[in-house]
């Protein structure tokens, strides 16, 4: 119905419908979350979909959704098996908040998470974008949500041209994302507005004649919506250095060492590290009582970290034969190889120099 009294609520109006008429022809349907979208199960698929696309996330999804089918299961799991079903997906933080979370839920809400905004931001790792979809898809709650692919859209209907991590511009689309809500269908809408951007709203080349909300679009109207959303403003990673040993013992197993649960890869499993300017061979003499032979460079890897880059300097060695003392313990074991490389949780680096070793 016209508005011609208020034509900014007719064109909010305009905004939302013409999306849902999109998105009911063209909204992703058939993921496998929406199918049987119980609060549990969006919840799992909107954590993994946190930095992750679609695509990747579908089989992590699926495995993950068959070994812990309920909140009991996951709250009831090892840290490590979660972890384990996680490896390849990165960001491990989701993991072991996603696991930490079920604990919480399990234990303060009776084997229910908890349906209302407030609470659902009081568990780890759920912000205020992340609580308002799961409660808006799954529950159909009215709240507003501001991922990426929403901000891009966001931005690029008004044009912005300042970096929208800003914490002005951030309560300005927060402001735009709630007022554009349509009244009914909060959880197609919500869907409608996250496949925009990922399917048609794209980061690079949007396929604007594709799009249902071009005539409101400022970023279109202007011909640059490719100048949408301006970059964070520069400032260069630092970059942080470590020596990691393959140590083999003679079954050819590597010997790997869990992480301190906080900090970069808590809880996962990686290689020893030894200090930049410290020898390997008297470190391990030091560390391990053992001494180590048939020493091997192997090239250098790099990783990115949001905050800094690391450079790992991986070294292979033989340990030698008569002195295999290094035991397993709580925090340390002997890896048999890549039948159970499901069944830790490896960091991406660490994984592919494992498959490396193994192949050679
Ligand atoms: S018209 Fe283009 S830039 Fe604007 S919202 Fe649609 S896809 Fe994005």
């Amino acid at each position: 119905m016209q508005n011609p009294e208020n034509p900014a609520a007719e064109s909010k109006t305009s905004f939302s419908q013409s999306l849902l008429a999109w998105f009911d022809t063209y909204g992703r349907k058939n993921l496998p979350w929406k199918q049987n979208p119980t609060l549990y199960r969006i919840w799992v698929s909107e954590i993994m979909l946190q930095q992750t696309q679609v695509a990747t996330v579908i089989p992590y999804y699926q495995r993950f959704i068959h070994r812990f089918p309920n909140l009991p299961s996951l709250a009831n799991a090892s840290v490590d098996e979660v972890l384990g079903l996680w490896t390849g997906l990165g960001y491990y933080a989701r993991a072991r908040n996603l696991h930490r979370a079920a604990q919480l839920a399990w234990r303060n809400y009776g084997n229910e998470l908890p349906h209302t905004l407030e609470a659902f931001i009081e568990l780890p790792g759920i912000g205020r974008s992340t609580a308002g979809a799961i409660l808006a898809l799954a529950l159909g709650q009215r709240h507003p949500i501001l991922d990426g692919n929403v901000k891009r859209v966001l931005v690029r209907q008004q044009a912005i041209n300042i970096w929208p991590g800003h914490p002005q511009i951030k309560k300005q689309l927060w402001q735009q994302a709630e007022d554009l809500l349509p009244v009914t269908r909060i959880a197609d809408y919500t869907q409608a507005i996250m496949d925009l951007g990922a399917i048609i709203c794209t980061r690079h080349r949007p396929s604007c004649l594709y799009c249902p909300v071009k005539e409101t679009c400022q970023a279109y109207i202007q011909g640059s919506p490719n100048n949408y959303p301006q970059p964070r403003p520069r400032k260069s990673l630092p970059l942080r250095t470590t020596v990691m040993l393959m140590l083999l013992n003679s079954q050819k197993e590597v010997l790997l060492e869990r992480r301190p649960p906080t900090g970069i890869w808590g809880g996962l499993w990686s290689f020893p590290e030894c200090p930049t300017q410290t020898e390997p061979t008297s470190w391990c003499q030091e560390t391990f009582n053992c001494t180590i032979e048939n020493i091997q460079m192997w090239p250098l890897v790099r990783h990115s970290f949001t905050h800094f880059t690391l450079e790992i300097h991986p070294i292979v060695a033989q340990i030698d034969q008569k002195r295999e003392q290094i035991m397993e313990s709580e925090g340390r074991i002997w890896y048999k190889g890549v039948e159970v490389m499901n069944q830790l949780g490896l960091p991406a680096p660490i994984l592919r120099l494992l498959e490396q070793l193994y192949k050679e």
